[in-house]
């Protein structure tokens, strides 16, 4: 059985049910056996106007239901008359930017698909073509691709898109950041015109609006609160440090009797390399996942993560994206992401099925402007604690401010010059302290509520 969520089903919507929206026998027969008892706010709205034929922009992220939200219509529109897929073409194609969102979203189509026949490729890259080729060669229903891989077959004549008259961008946003919107531009001017087009990204920028009103026809727009699930149940600490004791810190954070399973991220590839390394050496499991690691590897390091064998997972933004693993006690940001949106979508990763979480962000005097942001963009004021780790002990300072004056780092690079050691220990509160030598097999004791 699937995982449930717990969303805010919004008033116009909580009355709705499954059987309302116009879904056949098999799909609710499907939805029953994934256990959700009724629609959320985003299916309950998409799932009507798509089975109407209309285009979707939906403004929602991860967790708010939205897979099942396009795959359940495009399942209705498959079952409903099915003809053979002509050889290398599809029907519906969804698009996505990381292998393992893809990979997520053919597993949901498996899932909700249960009861009817349909066919699924998984178009991505890391892994070798030739299966793709031969999966291909009959024609499936429904491709689930990243576009790179995707724009490689078709090149290659092993894929057809002309014929797809379902296509979904799924977080869309995350796609551009990744450089794949001149891609995408491409994708779409091989698809007929005659054709559903839904559009999903947790956020809309300019250049994501540009695309909709270019490609989608009259869309229906639809908007989920992006911050309202996970932000109300995580707690969220903000632990300014000077850079030279984030590991240190995060070790005793790893140590934390609280700790059940977390997610580390840091801002760049060799940033998690470097983490897993360091824990590593501290006798610490850690694997990591990023863009670098095959896509075998980092398919066994999530199944290890998600099965409970692996309990702390150091990720890049991008790898982590859309990944969907319950039980995640804390999530962690070594390093501050320098996109303020990457914040929200990191966070999320914890308090996911109506669980809590907690949230831990390591900023140092480099990151004060991303925090900054980050505030700005949650309409929230975090609260700060100055941290600092002298021996085996953790020394608190409550109620720390930012520098007014911290400007934001020059690139995507640290500027070393601005990395200040002011060390400021004033009014310190000290824990117990632990023996040194030794990784510090306790909580973090804080000695104060
Ligand atoms: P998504 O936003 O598509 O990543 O979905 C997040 C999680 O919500 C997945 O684990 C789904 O199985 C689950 N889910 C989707 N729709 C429902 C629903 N109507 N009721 C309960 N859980 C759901």
């Amino acid at each position: 059985m699937r995982r449930r969520l717990c969303v805010h089903i919004q008033k116009d919507y909580s009355l709705t049910q499954f059987e309302d929206l116009g879904l056949g026998d098999n799909l609710l027969k499907a939805i029953k056996t994934e256990g959700y008892d009724s629609p959320t706010p985003i299916q309950a709205r998409t799932i009507p106007a798509m089975i109407e034929g209309r285009d979707i922009v939906g403004i929602a992220q991860t967790g708010t239901g939205k897979t099942a939200a396009f795959v359940l219509p495009i399942l209705q529109k498959i079952d409903a008359k099915h003809v053979r897929p002509a050889q290398n073409s599809c029907k519906a194609l969804i698009m996505a930017p990381t292998r393992e969102l893809a990979a997520q979203i053919a597993d949901s189509i498996r899932a909700y698909g249960q009861f009817m026949h349909v066919t699924v490729a998984v178009i991505v890259g890391g892994v070798k073509p030739k299966p793709q080729i031969r999966a291909m060669a009959r024609g499936v229903d429904i491709i689930v691709a990243t576009p790179g891989r995707l724009e490689d077959h078709i090149a290659n004549d092993v894929i057809r898109i002309d014929q797809c008259t379902q296509v979904v961008l799924d977080e869309a946003d995350q796609m551009m950041d990744l450089g794949f919107m001149p891609a995408i531009r491409r994708l779409m001017g091989k698809l007929p015109a005659a054709r559903q087009t839904i559009l999903l990204s947790a956020t809309m920028p300019r250049q994501i609006r540009a695309l909709a009103s270019d490609f989608l026809d009259d869309p229906v727009e639809v908007r989920v609160a992006p911050q309202s699930r996970p932000i109300e149940l995580i707690a969220q600490k903000i632990y300014l440090v000077d850079q030279g004791q984030k590991r240190r810190l995060l070790m005793k954070i790893l140590d934390g009797q609280d700790m059940n399973r977390a997610i580390v991220f840091t801002r760049t590839k060799h940033g998690a390399n470097k983490v897993v390394q360091v824990l590593e050496k501290e006798g610490f499991t850690a694997a990591a996942i990023h863009g670098n690691k095959s896509q075998n590897q980092r398919q066994k390091t999530l199944n290890a993560f998600r099965a409970g064998d692996l309990n702390i997972l150091i990720a890049t933004d991008i790898a982590a994206r859309g990944i969907d693993i319950d039980d995640v006690s804390h999530v962690i940001n070594f390093e501050l992401p320098n996109v303020a949106e990457s914040y929200v979508h990191r966070i999320g990763r914890t308090a996911r099925a109506g669980k809590s979480g907690i949230a831990i962000s390591l900023c140092d005097t480099t990151e004060q402007a991303y925090l900054r942001d980050i505030e700005k963009l949650i309409s929230q004021s975090l609260t700060k604690e100055k941290v600092s780790v002298e021996g085996d002990e953790l020394v608190f300072t409550p109620n720390a401010q930012l520098n007014p004056n911290a400007a934001r780092p020059p690139g995507p690079k640290r500027n070393p010059r601005r990395h200040s050691r002011s060390g400021s220990r004033s009014g310190g509160r000290s824990n117990t302290p632990a023996r040194s030598g030794q990784k510090a097999r306790r909580k973090i004791s804080r000695g104060r509520r």
